[in-house]
C-alpha cells in the first residue's frame, strides 16, 4: 500500500508522465526520456521527494532507450520489490523513503556489479555537481570564498 502521494515538483514539462510513472508504476516509452542520452556530471534524484539516488558516474549506454546504471548511490536509499505484471517476473525498483516507482532491475549489467538499473526519466530529477556545492549546506565548498567577517564558517 502506497503512502499518499507526496507533491511533486512542478516540471516546465512532463509534469503529468512523472506522476504516471512513479505513482502508477508506468513506464515511459524507449528513447523518450530526459535522461537516456544524457551525459552530465552529477547525481540523479527522486522526482517526488528528492532523494539522492544514482551518481552519473554509475550510468552506462546500455542501448535500452532508458537512463541505465550500474549500481545505486547508497544501497539505503532503494527499495526492491518482486513484479510479477505483464507476465514476467521483474525486480521493481522504488524510491526507500517515499516508494516512488523508478524502474527495474535486471542481472545483465556490466561488472563488477553485473546489475542495470534500468530508470525512468520521469521518476528522475538531475542536479549537477556544481548545483550541488551551491544548494547543499554541509557540503565541501559550501561557503567557499565566502569567509569574511561576518559570514558562516562551515570549516
Ligand atoms: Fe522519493
Amino acid at each position: 500500500m502506497f503512502a499518499l502521494p507526496l507533491a511533486l515538483p512542478r516540471q516546465p514539462s512532463g509534469g503529468e508522465k512523472a506522476f504516471e510513472v512513479a505513482r502508477g508504476q508506468g513506464t515511459e516509452q524507449a528513447f523518450t526520456g530526459r535522461y537516456h542520452d544524457f551525459h552530465g556530471d552529477g547525481v540523479y534524484r527522486c522526482i517526488c521527494c528528492g532523494t539522492d539516488l544514482f551518481l552519473s558516474r554509475a550510468k552506462f549506454d546500455s542501448g535500452t532507450g532508458w537512463p541505465s546504471f550500474s549500481a545505486p548511490i547508497a544501497r539505503e536509499n532503494v527499495a526492491l520489490r518482486t513484479d510479477g505484471s505483464y507476465g514476467m517476473e521483474r525486480t521493481e525498483v522504488l524510491c526507500a523513503r517515499c516508494e516512488a516507482h523508478l524502474g527495474h532491475v535486471f542481472d545483465d549489467g556490466p561488472p563488477p556489479s553485473g546489475k542495470r538499473y534500468c530508470m525512468n526519466s520521469a521518476s528522475l530529477g538531475f542536479v549537477a555537481r556544481g548545483d550541488l556545492l551551491m544548494r547543499d549546506p554541509g557540503s565541501p565548498g559550501y561557503y567557499k570564498g565566502d569567509q569574511g567577517p561576518g559570514h558562516a564558517r562551515i570549516r
